[in-house]
């Protein structure tokens, strides 16, 4: 065994004011109970640079059903690996057992924290996989991803136990991958991710044997499940760091696996210019988080996805296609070839083309369509889109400049405008049945491809 690095609490800045007072008694209460008691991870890692952790996550020597019992509000969760989640009103604590090196490769393979719900190898007795799974501390320590990410912060002494000289590279602003990079990603492909969000998040510098291999294992990406996919591209992308994180992932050659399509279309200039839709929506989508405002899978797929769209659409149209059935047609071929890759949930997927076929009827303003757009509940979005198109210079700006007045004109002035953009005779009927349908949901959108 190799003995850690102990940082004692008068040479580490972890202030206990920065830890959840839930985190606090789940901690009291493993120790009191005599067991070992410690929190780990990304909470470490963040009190250690000063930042207020997103959850804290506890590690103790006890098992699973000891430390059930010591907690009322606790239940067992997962079935290859339990841990214990104890819930205090909306945060919920995770506490998990010391965890060996998996041993066998289909273990190796599978992610580290599997789903709640991922129920495997369920004629195994829990006792005989407790022998398999749980491990000892330093054990523990290494078979996590990055150094500075397999800290322990010890409740008994507030000491900081190391080992894998994480602490230096957390001071030094490094992610170093622990142990060899290759197998590790090889183990679980989603790490060449985890280590470009965590560059990104904290402005850290990807160690350059860590980085290595990205551009030689990217392939990997796509055999990880689709559904695991969409929990991390929204971490990469809901994280408050997205536009840093899009252009680390382009540069090590991985945003190529998760979007192909885009990828594609981001190589094609238009006239001359490059396309910055998708970054001007990411820039977008961290200043809304900064300002706490909310934000929607279906935006963010909506914008990583028009450019493929808008291309498909232009074909189908140079081949005769009126632009409706176009827009439809081409947002079913390119969502059908994203599935491939990344699972997007139906309540995303069907809003996310709303907002597409809500482009095209923008300019559909005769008669009542214009105030049937108006009150239909994706107006905002789509009408926050198709501004994010006329930045990116690809939309006509005076078709926004009509939306913008007509949101805030009053009843006189909508008449007006409305009247301005109707054709004479008002023909506008033949084309409103057409204008205002939404286009048919096709069955492919389901959750898996
Ligand atoms: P965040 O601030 O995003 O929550 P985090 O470091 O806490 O960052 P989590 O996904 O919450 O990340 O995971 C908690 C800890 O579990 C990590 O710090 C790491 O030690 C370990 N871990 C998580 N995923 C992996 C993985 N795929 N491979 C190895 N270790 C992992
Ligand atoms: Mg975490």
């Amino acid at each position: 065994m190799n003995t850690p690095a102990i940082i004692p609490r008068e040479l580490h800045f972890i202030s206990r004011t920065l830890i959840s007072e839930n985190a606090l008694k789940v901690l009291h209460r493993l120790k009191d109970a005599g067991y070992a008691s410690l929190l780990v991870g990304g909470c470490v890692r963040d009190l250690m640079l000063g930042r207020e952790p997103k959850d804290f996550d506890v590690v103790t020597d006890a098992r699973p059903e000891q430390i059930r019992k010591l907690f009322h509000n606790a239940r067992i969760i997962g079935r290859r690996f339990r841990l214990v989640h104890v819930r205090f009103g909306r945060e919920i604590v995770e506490v998990a057992t010391y965890r060996a090196i998996p041993r066998d490769i289909t273990e190796a393979s599978s992610p580290i924290e599997p789903p709640e719900n991922e129920v495997t190898e369920n004629d195994i007795p829990a006792e005989i996989m407790d022998h398999n799974v749980y491990g000892t501390q330093e054990e523990d320590a290494v078979r996590r991803d990055f150094t500075v990410n397999a800290l322990y912060y010890d409740i008994r002494d507030f000491s900081v136990i190391d080992y894998v000289e994480g602490a230096v590279d957390l001071k030094r602003g490094i992610l170093r991958v622990i142990g060899n990079p290759e197998s590790r990603y090889r183990e679980d492909p989603v790490r060449m991710l985890r280590a470009v969000r965590f560059a990104a998040k904290l402005g850290f510098k990807i160690e350059e044997n860590t980085a290595a291999p990205f551009r030689c294992l990217a392939p990997l990406l796509t055999s990880v499940p689709p559904a695991r996919m969409y929990e991390e591209v929204l971490k990469l992308f809901h994280g408050g760091y997205a536009l840093e994180t899009f252009e680390l992932l382009r540069h090590y050659g991985l945003f190529r696996h998760l979007f192909p399509l885009t990828e594609n279309s981001m190589e094609r200039e238009e006239e001359g210019f490059p396309v910055t839709l998708v970054p001007r929506a990411l820039a977008n989508t961290d200043a809304r988080i900064n300002e706490n405002k909310p934000v929607t899978p279906a935006f963010l797929y909506a914008a990583m996805l028009w450019e493929p769209v808008r291309h498909k659409t232009r074909e189908l149209v140079a081949n005769g296609m009126n632009i409706y059935d176009a827009r439809t047609r081409a947002a079913e071929q390119v969502l059908r070839e994203q599935l491939r890759f990344i699972s997007i949930p139906k309540r995303f997927s069907v809003p996310m083309r709303e907002i597409w076929s809500f482009q095209d009827r923008f300019e559909r303003r005769a008669g009542m369509q214009a105030y049937r757009l108006l009150e239909n509940k994706r107006f905002r979005a789509a009408y926050d889109f198709l501004l994010l198109r006329v930045e990116s210079g690809e939309a006509n700006g005076a078709l926004t400049d009509w939306w913008t007045r007509f949101q805030t004109a009053g009843d006189h002035e909508r008449r007006a405008m409305i009247a301005a953009v109707t054709p004479a005779g008002g023909k506008s009927k033949r084309r409103r049945r057409r204008g205002t349908r939404t286009p048919p949901v096709n069955k492919d959108e389901s959750t898996t491809p």
